[in-house]
C-alpha cells in the first residue's frame, strides 16, 4: 500500500523484448525473466496475451508472423498503458 508499484522501467524494457519472446527468439534466461514479469504485471500480461492471440491468428491465416505494423501498434499501446500507470499517483487524489 505504501509502496507504489513502479512498472515503467521494467515494463519498457519488457515491451522491447515481448515480440522476440513470443517469437521464441530470446535466450532461456531472458525468456524466464519475461515470463516472470508478465505473470506478475497486469498490463504486460494482458499485452502478451493479446500479442500471442494476434500471432496465433496470423499463423492460422498462413502467415509466418504478424505484420510489423501490428507488432508496433501493440507495443505503442503498451507504452500508453505504462505512461498512464506512471502518471497516476497512488497517494494524492484530486
Ligand atoms: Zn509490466
Amino acid at each position: 500500500m505504501t509502496v507504489p508499484v513502479r512498472p515503467s522501467a521494467r515494463c519498457r524494457a519488457l515491451v522491447l523484448e515481448l515480440s522476440r519472446y513470443l517469437d521464441g527468439d530470446l535466450t532461456p534466461a531472458r525468456r524466464r525473466t519475461v515470463e516472470r514479469h508478465i505473470k506478475a504485471c497486469a498490463c504486460c500480461g494482458a499485452m502478451a496475451a493479446r500479442l500471442r492471440k494476434t500471432m496465433a491468428v496470423c499463423r492460422a491465416e498462413g502467415k509466418r508472423r504478424p505484420p510489423r505494423a501490428v507488432m508496433s501498434r501493440a507495443a505503442e499501446r503498451i507504452r500508453v498503458l505504462i505512461a498512464r500507470e506512471g502518471r497516476r499517483s497512488p497517494v494524492r487524489s484530486v
